[in-house]
């Protein structure tokens, strides 16, 4: 339906268009007729002037007015809108005129005649001057002429002899307006204006003579365009106006008429409307025959189609069977129908190949993921045995400071590791400023033993010792063997007294722990033999000696063995430092 009142609305357009176009193509066609008939008209009686000023300058030449005027009454009676024709000498007075009317006036101002002593002149329509009272007017109007004037110059001499002019009644025009428009309006409906230079309207419908009339095509007209125009009037009606101008003359200048011819736009363009109620009423109906055809088209078309509807849902639904039956209903379902099996049979192919896409991805992925683990366990597994490296270095990089830090026979610190330990246990316990206290012990007679038993007996013995000494001391005490059979005991907060007691403790411990030596039977007893061995100690407290010093220490508790194995071995000496 809207389709429909688009269709009218743009063919209305058109049509009202093409029929302006027509109708002021038309308008403006007569009008250039009216033009050509006017321009027409006023030549022939230029012509019909000159003809006669040629004639009749022989005659006026030699005074013969007599001959003169019976050529200007007969050229009046050819052409009865000549009002007045008349010879005028060059002094303005007239010589001689048709019927003898202003013969011997003087014209001498009038514009005809002081333009016609220049050339060949054409007048503008004016209201009669001199001769309104001589000749009758057409009832009240008042009586209009057109003045035609021609130069006349002397056969002989060809010096001027005066000025042949005449003067037309306006209704000549009326006739031509007769003639051509009055047929015309009745077919046209066109209305005929004919409007002055100076915009006044010379000829037009009633009411409109006399006035000035300042419309767009008016205007144009006057500056000599020829077309048709749409335009809305003082009378406030729009008019489709065709328009020209009347022309100049090769020789005289033309009056420069506007020739306006109107017509009703309502009139002019009410074909238009016919044409579209007519394509309303036919646009209606062929709409709703269309809606008909539609409707029972649909229902020819939606039973198939609903039908494909089910199938293509039985497909969604995953029926393997599901298909879309080929139909033949009517071409194009039958198409569709077939159309859409291959698109359903290319989605299933491409479904297919996706399913093994992502079959074949998800195998790669698990071979991928695969590798990776073996890779991942061969790393762990190569971390976990540099780890076991690492660790086993350690171990023996620590095995080796021991062995470095340990004296082979015995097992416990050697001197080396004595000193360095011994330094630091110094420095911290100077620092906390804590006690400490060196026990410094040496086998008596130990060379006798060597001696006696050899030296494999010899070493056992040292480890004998030793292990006394290790029953004897706190785990925290630094023991070391800094000689051959010479041996120290560094303890931390150790206080005289107490140290005292522990050397004491190790003295008698030694004394009274012989070393059995097993598989050795004395003969005497029947009894495993044993050697028995003393040690004499040497003990320095930190506090007492000279400085806090290891060296300082070690010769303190020196000082003091010295005095055990001097006063007799098998005894604990103390360091006193020399009263001062
Ligand atoms: P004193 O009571 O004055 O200390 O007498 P001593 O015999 O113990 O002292 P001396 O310094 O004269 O002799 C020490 C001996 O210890 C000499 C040496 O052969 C022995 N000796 C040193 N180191 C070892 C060792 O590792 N094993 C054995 N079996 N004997 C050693
Ligand atoms: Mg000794
Ligand atoms: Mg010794």
């Amino acid at each position: 339906m809207t389709l429909t009142l688009i269709i009218v609305a743009f063919a209305q357009d058109i049509a009202v268009r093409e029929l302006r176009d027509r109708v002021g193509s038309n308008l403006q066609e007569v009008s250039l007729q009216m033009r050509d008939k006017m321009e027409m008209v006023l030549e022939e009686r230029y012509r019909d002037l000159l003809g006669l000023s040629g004639v009749l300058a022989l005659d006026a030449g030699k005074g013969e007015y007599a001959h003169v005027r019976s050529m200007l009454d007969s050229l009046q009676a050819t052409y009865d809108k000549f009002a007045w024709l008349g010879l005028a000498g060059v002094d303005g007075r007239v010589l001689v005129s048709s019927g003898g009317v202003l013969a011997g006036a003087s014209v001498a101002d009038r514009p005809w005649f002081r333009a016609g002593l220049e050339g060949p002149y054409l007048g503008d329509v004016h209201d009669a001057q001199m001769l309104a009272e001589i000749l009758a007017s057409a009832g009240a109007a008042p009586l209009r002429l057109i003045d035609v004037a021609v130069p006349v110059y002397s056969s002989v001499s060809g010096e001027q002899i005066g000025v042949l002019g005449a003067h037309l009644y306006w209704s000549w025009i009326q006739e031509i307006e007769r003639g051509i428009i009055v047929p015309l309006e009745s077919r046209l409906g066109a209305e005929l204006l004919v409007v002055s230079i100076d915009r006044q309207v010379l000829l037009g419908p009633p009411g409109t003579v006399g006035t000035t009339l300042d419309t767009n095509a008016a205007r144009a007209a006057l500056s000599g365009e020829t077309g048709h125009m749409v335009e809305t009037w003082p009378d406030g009606e729009r008019y489709l106006v065709g328009y020209s101008q009347t022309r100049d003359h090769a020789q005289y200048e033309g009056l420069k008429w506007a020739v306006l011819l109107r017509k009703p736009a309502r009139s002019a363009f009410e074909p238009a409307n016919h044409i579209r109620n007519g394509i309303i009423v036919a646009g209606l109906l062929s709409a709703l025959v269309f809606c008909m055809l539609a409707w029972l088209a649909a229902q020819r078309v939606s039973r198939p189609l609903l039908d494909m509807t089910h199938e293509a849902e039985a497909i969604n639904e995953g029926r393997r069977d599901a298909r879309i039956s080929p139909r033949n209903d009517f071409d194009e379902v039958n198409v569709l129908s077939r159309a859409m099996n291959r698109l359903i049979q290319g989605l299933k192919g491409q479904e297919q190949e996706l399913r093994l896409l992502n079959t074949t991805l998800e195998d790669r992925v698990a071979a991928r993921t695969e590798d990776l683990e073996l890779a991942n366990k061969s790393l762990r597994d190569e971390i976990a045995m540099r780890e076991r490296l690492r660790a086993e270095r350690e171990r023996m990089i620590r095995q080796l400071q021991e062995l470095a830090n340990t004296d082979a026979l015995t097992g416990i610190s050697n001197r080396r590791h004595f000193f360095d330990e011994g330094e630091r246990l110094l420095k911290r316990v100077t620092r906390r400023d804590t006690g400490a206290a060196l026990i410094l012990f040496d086998v008596d007679h130990f060379k006798r033993i060597n001696d006696a038993h050899g030296h494999g007996v010899g070493d056992e013995a040292l480890r004998h010792i030793v292990a006394r000494a290790q029953d004897t001391i706190r785990e925290v005490d630094l023991i070391a063997r800094v000689g051959g059979e010479e041996f120290a005991i560094l303890l931390e907060d150790e206080e005289g007294g107490n140290v005292r007691d522990i050397a004491e403790r190790l003295r008698a411990l030694v004394a009274t722990s012989p070393l059995v030596l097993p598989g050795q039977v004395d003969g005497v007893s029947g009894q495993a033999e044993t050697i028995s061995m003393t040690v004499s100690l040497g003990v320095a407290r930190l506090r007492d000696c000279p400085g806090p010093d290891l060296d300082i220490l070690l010769a303190c508790a020196d000082r003091a063995l010295y005095e055990a194995k001097a006063s007799g071995r098998n005894r604990v000496c103390s360091y006193h430092p020399d009263p001062a």
